[in-house]
């Protein structure tokens, strides 16, 4: 394991700790994402990709009884959770399988936890006709089941990974393997701002249409910046993609809001971990530490170094909820609002309603719906059911 590179550096965070084979793969596909997001034809092509399939751009709506409800600051929705598939990791599946298409590549691989990520892989690669394998923790299969059929109906073969503990450490094991012994014609499609470089630049550069689009929605909206944007983190690409277009504007607050089971930046010590260095949980004997949050997307003992970066500087500020308060927010939105938001972008509903009551009543709070929670009525409802 070595450092290949400064490149993909924020601060002490990020690089690339890969073996020698997997570096150089990493490099020719650092090139070649160097050159195509340089490319208007490219671009173009990821737009029209986002508007006609993914149904971009989406609203910004004012959460009128949800701020009336709190008494503070406004809070506006970013409305990933109407995108088709119900979340933001389908903009990444796109823009990083048309990279793969110019590249030559014709078979796609990827790993999935839970399977939302396996699930926004299969179907960019069922619609640009792609052969696609997705590795999955045995474990993670069981508990899964039908996100691992709604990932064959789209195509996909489902690989469950037996090694270790059968879980998502496993399974992105495989899919690097898999990788090295086959990179002339396959291309792994990471699913999060994680990873060694180029992938959490890369993964960022995708989901900044988030902000691209939430900035000049607030414009138009409100003739002005907002006070705060807050988004959940579990590798932290949606929340990456949120505050892009506002890194540059010191008057707006940027806030990730973490699971307070999984506190990686609260908590977390500089280590390397999955190929790159971040804030992470590591257990006594310093190996990632097993994490538990209700929402599985959330459930991870790192995050992505650009956010450990900006955790380090202070430009953007990392805060906790429980799952109980997300439990909470989850319900309240539903009631009030008419959205069932995914758990995991209830953690950031929930922070900024506590931030909202503290905020004057000029503020303006975006909050990042990250994904809808359809995929997880199932799971509160026996949560609710138990209290
Ligand atoms: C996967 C997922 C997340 C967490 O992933 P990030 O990379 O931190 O964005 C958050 N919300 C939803 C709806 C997800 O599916």
């Amino acid at each position: 394991m070595k450092v290949m590179s400064e490149k993909g550096s924020f601060g002490q965070f990020g690089g690339s700790y890969v073996p020698e084979d997997l570096g150089k793969v990493l490099g020719l596909l650092d090139e070649q994402f160097e050159r195509y997001k340089e490319d208007p034809e490219f671009i173009e092509e990821f737009k029209y990709y986002l508007k006609e399939f993914v149904g971009r751009e989406n609203p910004l709506t004012f959460a009128k009884h949800l701020t009336e409800k709190n008494g503070g600051a406004k809070i506006y929705l970013k409305r990933e959770d109407l995108n088709h598939t119900g979340a933001h990791k389908i903009n990444n599946a796109i823009g990083q399988i048309l990279l793969a298409k110019r590249m030559g590549a014709t078979r796609i691989i990827a790993e999935t936890g839970a399977g939302q990520h396996g699930v926004a892989t299969a179907t960019a690669c069922a619609i640009f006709g792609m052969d696609c394998t997705i590795y999955m923790g045995k474990l993670d299969t069981e508990r899964q089941a039908l996100n691992v059929f709604r990932m064959e109906l789209l195509g996909a073969k489902v690989v469950a990974v037996d090694a270790g503990q059968g879980r998502l450490k496993d399974a992105v094991d495989a899919a690097l393997n898999d990788l090295v012994e086959n990179y002339q014609n396959t291309f792994y499609l990471l699913g999060s701002a994680v990873g060694p470089h180029p992938f959490p630049t890369m993964v960022k550069f995708f989901q900044s249409v988030i902000s691209e689009e939430s900035k000049k929605q607030i414009l138009e909206k409100e003739g002005r910046l907002p006070t705060a944007v807050v988004a959940c983190a579990g590798g932290g690409s949606n929340a990456i993609g949120a505050f892009a277009h506002y890194l540059d504007e010191p008057d707006v607050r940027l806030i990730g809001v973490e699971p307070a089971e999984a506190p990686s930046l609260t908590e977390g010590v500089p280590a390397v971990i999955h190929g790159f260095k971040c804030l992470t949980l590591l257990d006594e004997e310093g190996n990632p530490k097993p994490t538990y949050s209700v929402a599985a997307g959330l459930d991870y003992p790192g995050i992505g170094p650009e956010h450990s970066y900006l955790k380090e500087t202070g430009r953007a500020e990392y805060v906790t909820v429980t799952g109980a308060e997300a439990l909470e927010a989850f319900q309240l939105l539903s009631k009030v609002e008419g959205i069932i938001p995914a758990l995991e972008s209830a953690h950031a509903v929930a922070y900024a309603g506590k931030l909202a009551q503290e905020l004057d009543k000029d503020d303006i709070i975006i909050v990042n719906l990250s994904g809808r929670g359809d995929k997880d009525v199932q799971q509160v409802y026996e949560m609710i059911k138990e209290q």
